[in-house]
């Protein structure tokens, strides 16, 4: 399916100008582009290789990833390793990442709960997306979960009805479009959250094709 045919215009994202990770993460570290670096312990940049086949993109760090710095390595980040490893993904021959990079939240106590990015954060934050896309260049990225398809592709196209589909933007790598692992997370009947899962292993399962041997 192609978006630009469906939706019209894809979303255009703007992108900051690097030539490589490195010098775009030392880039990011010093940004003030919204006001979610004023309480985060720090920036999360994407991590991987810069030839990778498969970009993930995420929706923004959690409380673990904030701390530790890298994406993906909280309960969210384990469950999809795990899911990855089923459908058949090698994750570290993918390049992991967010939409939004620093983590948003609401102190409780000693707790951070975590907040939802809004779409002025998200679009700010798809400067340094845009760029990690053009560096990377994979054949396929995969968003997980709406604020990773909001940040890919614009607020037109939304995730229940393309999900399982792999998207053919114009001037863009096809995207892969399914849930986020934390969804899986907050299931709390457990016949339900495997048959979830199913489902998503299934959904990565046709980014397969993309990681060559
Ligand atoms: S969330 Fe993104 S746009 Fe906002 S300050 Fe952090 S890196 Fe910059």
């Amino acid at each position: 399916m192609n978006v630009a045919s469906k939706f019209g215009p894809a979303f255009t994202l703007e992108s900051a100008d690097a030539t490589n990770l490195d010098q775009l993460r030392h880039q990011a570290e010093g940004c003030t582009r919204c006001e979610l670096y004023k309480n985060a312990t720090q920036l999360v940049f994407g991590e991987g290789s810069q030839k990778a086949e498969i970009m993930l993109v995420g929706e923004q760090p959690g409380d673990k990833e904030d701390i530790a710095g890298r994406p993906f390595v909280g309960p969210a980040g384990r469950l999809l390793d795990l899911c990855l490893e089923e459908a058949g993904l090698d994750r570290s021959r993918c390049y992991v990442t967010n939409a939004v990079k620093h983590f948003k939240f609401e102190p409780r106590g000693k707790r951070r709960l975590h907040s939802k990015p809004n779409a002025g954060e998200i679009q700010r934050c798809s400067w340094w997306l845009g760029a990690e896309i053009e560096i990377v260049q994979p054949k396929l990225v995969i968003a997980l979960g709406a604020t990773a398809l909001y940040s890919l592709l614009g607020a037109k196209v939304k995730l229940t009805p393309e999900r399982g589909h792999i998207l053919t933007p114009a001037n863009h790598p096809p995207v892969l479009v399914t849930i986020h692992p934390s969804f899986l997370l907050r299931i709390r009947e457990s016949d339900d959250a495997d048959r979830q899962r199913a489902i998503f292993v299934e959904d990565l399962h046709k980014a397969a094709q993309y990681q060559g041997n």
